[in-house]
C-alpha cells in the first residue's frame, strides 16, 4: 500500500492523489507552477517566454521573481533590454 500524504496544495492544480515524498511534491511544484500565473512576460518576441509564446501554448506569464532569473539565466542580465536590430 502507497502512502501518499503529501499533496498539492496550489490554487488550480488538477492533481489530486498526492506523493510519497515531500521532494516529488517539490519537484512538481517546480515543474507546474513556478513560472506561472505571473504578470511578466519576457521581451523578445522570439523567446519560449514571451507573450505570443506563452499564450500559443496556453500558458501565463511569469511570477516577477521566475522573470528576473530568466532574464539572468537566458538574456545575460536584467535589465538590459532588446534591442530592435537584434
Ligand atoms: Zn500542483
Ligand atoms: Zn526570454
Amino acid at each position: 500500500m502507497h502512502v501518499r500524504p503529501f499533496k498539492c496544495d496550489v490554487a488550480g492544480c488538477s492533481l489530486t492523489t498526492g506523493f510519497p515524498y515531500k521532494k516529488d511534491l517539490k519537484r512538481h511544484q517546480r515543474d507546474k507552477h513556478t513560472d506561472e500565473g505571473g504578470a511578466y512576460y519576457c521581451p523578445y518576441s522570439w523567446c519560449n517566454y514571451s507573450r505570443p509564446q506563452r499564450e500559443q501554448n496556453g500558458r501565463k506569464g511569469m511570477r516577477h521573481d521566475n522573470y528576473m532569473r530568466h532574464m539572468k539565466k537566458v538574456h545575460y542580465g536584467f535589465g538590459q533590454w532588446p534591442r530592435e536590430t537584434e
